[in-house]
């Protein structure tokens, strides 16, 4: 099976009849899993689309099980209406997210419920040893859940970016070791025989918090992910933005200090030599970043001078990092996460204000411009499974609020 396209371009492009299909199927579900419940005349009503067109969508989509309909009770006399909802069982997704240190996955169902988790501790897995990983980590999660493979549109994958660029994808101690020629989403296909995508674990997170933590109720965002190395994802209007090469927001690369600390992409003063695990350890004078953050934690915790040195030079390169962004993208907000621990986050956080001014520093704002992000540390993987579900089924509406999640 081949690999999804994800391209923007595969997207929007084009406005012929099968285009205007798969727009107007995508637009339906998203449409019943933002509110639930609704007649076919509701849905008609919400979406703008003619009452026979989301008729003739609300048949197909039954007949291929991805929606359910049953009668209401009006308690008036008379045919009740239907009501069309989304069977959770319709489909599955899966997100895998392999790091360093990692390899945390998720199942969700159609209806953005998460259906099975998986978390197994790796040492940086070369290709052999971290495909067979993945792979094991798809075939568990389906038999543990119970469910079929045909059922699951899709997996995704997400690894530390940037993808396919030398020297920055090949080199130093932030990226995966020897996986930079590696068709990672053909050869995962080839194993599982379902659809594979690959993507960045920023731009992942970015969708983690758009669904399931603090950004549900925003579709312009931008997220500065701490990871082993330093990411970026970027969601507008919902959707995420990838770049002509799936690299955009590759944040951890932008020169923050012209004459600044060496980088092992061959520049200087690239922002995640300053804020990301990897920095944290080599400022704390460790030669290879460690499996865990307990020594990180350890010092935060009693407050050790040098460690608290470092904070205090990663937070002013948070604080550069959102006035850029906010200025770039004019987002609602800008949230940081990843998987530095989240007190380190929170003070890192702290320390970055008060922010120096830029195209968000307006006087009425409804969420600060900086916020902390709550889905956890396997926002990435979690963002990752939406992936699927969101290329399959869509996102493209006007509809304003994010799928709810139930718990
Ligand atoms: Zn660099």
């Amino acid at each position: 099976m081949r690999p999804m396209d994800l391209t923007n371009a595969g997207v929007f492009s084009g406005a012929n009849l099968e285009n205007a299909r798969d727009h107007n199927r995508r637009v339906a579900i998203e449409t019943l899993r933002v509110h639930g419940p609704l007649s076919r005349a509701d849905v008609a009503r919400i979406t703008g689309l003619s009452v026979q067109t989301t008729s003739n969508i609300a048949e197909e989509l039954i007949r291929a099980s991805l929606l359910l309909e049953s009668p209401v009770s009006t308690g008036l006399r008379g045919k009740p209406p239907k009501l069309l909802t989304i069977n959770p069982d319709g489909a599955y997704s899966i997100g895998l997210q392999l790091d360093h240190n990692w390899l945390i996955g998720v199942l969700l169902d159609l209806t953005g419920v998460r259906r099975g988790e998986i978390m197994v501790q790796v040492d940086s897995p070369a290709p052999p040893t971290g495909l067979a990983a993945l792979e094991e980590a798809a075939r568990k999660l389906v038999a543990d859940a119970n469910v079929r493979f045909e059922q699951i549109c899709g997996v995704s994958v997400v690894m530390p970016g940037p993808f396919e660029v030398d020297p920055i994808a090949s080199n130093g101690p932030t990226v995966l070791p020897g996986w930079a020629d590696v068709a990672v989403a053909d050869r995962l296909s080839e194993r599982l025989n379902l659809p594979v995508s690959l993507e960045n674990d920023a731009t992942a997170a970015a969708m983690g918090e758009h669904y399931f933590g603090v950004a549900r109720q925003h579709r312009n965002i931008v997220v500065i992910f701490v990871g082993t190395g330093l990411g970026g994802g970027v969601l507008i209007n919902g959707q995420p933005y990838r770049g002509a090469f799936g690299n955009a927001g590759e944040i951890g690369h932008m020169t923050v200090y012209p004459d600044g600390r060496r980088c092992y992409c061959g520049n200087q003063g690239c922002a995640e030599t300053y804020l990301s695990v990897h920095a944290a350890y080599e400022h704390l004078g460790y030669a290879r970043t460690p499996p865990t953050y307990d020594e990180l934690l350890h010092r935060f915790h009693t407050g050790e001078r040098q460690f608290d040195l470092w904070m205090d030079e990663a937070a002013t390169v948070l604080r550069l990092l959102v006035i850029n962004l906010e200025n770039l993208f004019d987002p609602e907000t800008v949230i940081v996460n990843g998987f530095m621990p989240h007190a380190i986050l929170a003070e890192l956080e702290r320390r970055a204000l008060p922010l120096p001014s830029s195209v968000s520093s307006r006087r009425r704002r409804e969420v600060p411009r900086l916020i902390l992000g709550a889905a956890g540390q396997e926002v990435a993987a979690l963002g990752a499974a939406v992936l699927p579900l969101f290329y399959s089924f869509g996102h493209l509406t006007p509809v304003s609020a994010a799928m709810p999640v139930k718990t």
